[in-house]
């Protein structure tokens, strides 16, 4: 854990080099301290973004206390093991998931000029990213890949970086995997709306639907790499929130977006 690890935010006293990469650390330049070694905030980022590591793994990867590295004994008691992350089995299959999120969607929508396209009519379109909301707000695309996983985001990003996004770990497993391939989708949705050249705004966000969400509850948090992660409920009030399209320019969206899908039939 990263709490074991004992290290501090210090700048530099005396011109030293990063334990990790070699780069030069100049008197006064911001590193972080562990035990008497200094490593550069970019190597630390880097390490740190998978706070399961133990402090021994930590201290590997940045390079720290070199020589001999502790061996783990099969006889030697339980010090240095590493406790295996609880794991659960998702509760439903990625086709009920869906469905469930489906569901949801289509209640927070029911009455309203909200429109729930299936993403799957699309050539872009992964599995697990099911469907795409159209309304005020703007185009949404939204995921139940991960919806059977409880998820807890984790912060490790407030003081050194902006461009390292929040872990979010479901399972004892780190998915950032998935919010980089919400990225991905969302960017090549940005794509097809912006070939309509519509003459108004039409924002285009992803949305990560998990059964619940634990941790750190801020917005840019919550918000990693601009991908919405929350409950199905939150996320259908999120797409459906109000924004800048007016009601008869969704139509114009959805009639674009379907034509697309047509097309690619
Ligand atoms: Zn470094």
């Amino acid at each position: 854990m990263l709490s074991d690890l004992n290290w501090k935010r210090a700048s530099v006293r005396s011109e030293t080099q990063c334990s990790r990469c070699a780069r030069e650390l100049l008197a006064g330049q911001q590193s972080i301290q562990i035990d008497r070694a200094r490593v550069c905030i970019k190597c630390w980022d880097e390490v740190r973004a998978d706070p399961t590591k133990s402090a021994q793994e930590y201290k590997r990867e940045l390079k720290i206390g070199t020589g001999s590295s502790p061996r783990r004994s099969s006889t030697g008691g339980r010090t240095g093991v590493r406790r295996p992350a609880a794991r659960t089995e998702p509760n439903l299959s990625p086709y009920d998931a869906s469905l469930l999120v489906g569901n949801v969607l289509d209640r927070a929508t029911a009455d309203t000029s909200v429109e729930v396209l299936p993403a799957g009519d699309f050539d872009f379109h992964e599995p697990g990213f099911d469907y795409i909301v159209v309304g005020r707000a703007g185009v949404t695309i939204v995921s139940s890949r991960a919806y059977s996983s409880a998820v807890q985001i984790e912060a490790l990003v407030s003081w050194a970086s902006t461009s390292i996004p929040a872990n979010v770990i479901a399972n004892g497993r780190n998915m950032r995997d998935l919010v980089d391939l919400a990225v991905e989708q969302r960017a090549a949705l940005e794509a097809l709306v912006e070939a309509a050249n519509f003459k108004f705004e039409v924002p285009v966000a992803a949305a990560l639907c998990f059964e619940s969400v634990e941790g750190v509850d801020r917005t840019p948090v919550r918000d990693s790499l601009g991908v919405r992660i929350d409950t199905a409920e939150n996320i259908a009030k999120f797409a459906t929130r109000r924004g800048p399209v007016f009601e008869k320019e969704i139509a114009q969206v959805v009639d674009h977006l379907r034509g697309v899908a047509a097309a690619e039939d």
